[in-house]
């Protein structure tokens, strides 16, 4: 590995002071947990790492505002999110999702932060916080702009964040009564990487489902809105039959592609079955006392 500069601020002026929108060898982190994968596997060579990990403690807190929503700092660890009783008690279908990412070393110190802005479809946070109506707060040089998770992705490994700003806030809205469950489907360990990631989130009315929201990562090149599905969905009640005609629709509407945890054929099939698997999972989740 090259030499290079190592550089550890303590404030979020400092830090972002130390970014170059120019030079792309220079890169911020939070655990480093993925960067580090990619400067040993040679594809990414740095000048000047710039850890986030001393940053005022504010960043890395979690609380909810007057108005109901989730407040995360970009830099908490997954862990810390995993057993903060403030996600649980609101937002439990981002507990069990924290649960199955990696392992427990990796979830110690990588960020949600790191977590969104990486770009791998294969991250299991950005479809389920995209389905929630998620947005990050981005600070750079010229002050704060938020943009939905949704709308961070705009290829493979590509995000809208500057080179210059770093994700220094994640606002969620209320799970409320809705009925939410991400579906991470692995052909490995169940905290494996996913072969097909499916995020749903529905608000019922009775039988009926009012809105869907659904969301399928590690299938295509960035998180995927199933709008056909989510359309089929609307005002209709949930029976196997139209489970399974939305499970069709998502597939033929997706443009999957193929990867080492399965061929596209593979991952279309999976969604043909798991969309449906999904849906029940998040009904059936709301049922619990968690949800109430
Ligand atoms: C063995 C292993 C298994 C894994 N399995 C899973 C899994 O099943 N599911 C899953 O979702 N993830 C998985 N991961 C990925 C892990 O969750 C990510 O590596 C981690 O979330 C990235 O966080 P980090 O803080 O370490 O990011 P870093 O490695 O520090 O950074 C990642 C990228 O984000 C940038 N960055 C970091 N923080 C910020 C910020 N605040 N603002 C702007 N840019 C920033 C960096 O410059 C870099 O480009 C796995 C990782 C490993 C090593």
């Amino acid at each position: 590995m090259a030499p290079f500069e190592f550089v550890v601020p303590t404030t979020l002026p400092e830090a972002i002071a130390l970014l170059d929108p120019d030079d792309p060898g220079v890169r911020p982190v939070g655990g480093a947990t993925a960067v580090m994968l990619m400067m040993k596997a040679g594809v990414l060579q740095l000048t000047r790492m710039v850890s986030l990990r001393r940053l005022e403690a504010a960043h890395s807190e979690v609380s909810v505002g007057a108005d109901g929503q989730l407040q995360i700092g970009g830099f908490a660890t997954l862990s810390s999110l995993e057993h903060s009783p403030v996600v649980q008690e609101g937002w439990p279908v981002l507990t069990r999702t924290f649960k199955t990412l990696s392992n427990i070393r990796v979830r110690n110190v990588a960020t949600l932060g790191g977590n969104l802005a990486h770009g791998d479809p294969h991250m299991d946070m950005p479809p389920v916080l995209s389905a929630l109506n998620a947005s990050v707060v981005l600070t750079g040089p010229a002050g704060e702009r938020t943009v939905k998770v949704e709308d961070l992705y705009t290829g493979y490994y590509e995000t809208v964040v500057k080179r210059d700003e770093l994700i220094t806030r994640i606002v969620v809205p209320p799970q409320g009564r809705q009925h939410a469950a991400y579906m991470k489907v692995t052909t490995r360990a169940a905290h494996d990487w996913p072969a097909l990631g499916v995020a749903v989130v529905l608000d019922m009315a009775g039988d009926s489902v009012n809105g869907a929201s659904l969301i399928v990562g590690a299938a295509t090149d960035r998180p995927t809105r199933l709008t056909d599905a989510e359309a089929m969905l609307r005002g209709e009640a949930l029976t196997d039959e139209l489970l399974r005609a939305a499970g069709d629709s998502a597939a033929r509407q997706l443009d999957i592609v193929g990867d080492a945890h399965g061929s596209a054929a593979y991952k279309k099939q999976l969604l043909r079955v798991y969309l449906g698997r999904a849906i029940r999972k998040a009904i059936a989740a709301s049922d619990s006392k968690e949800h109430a």
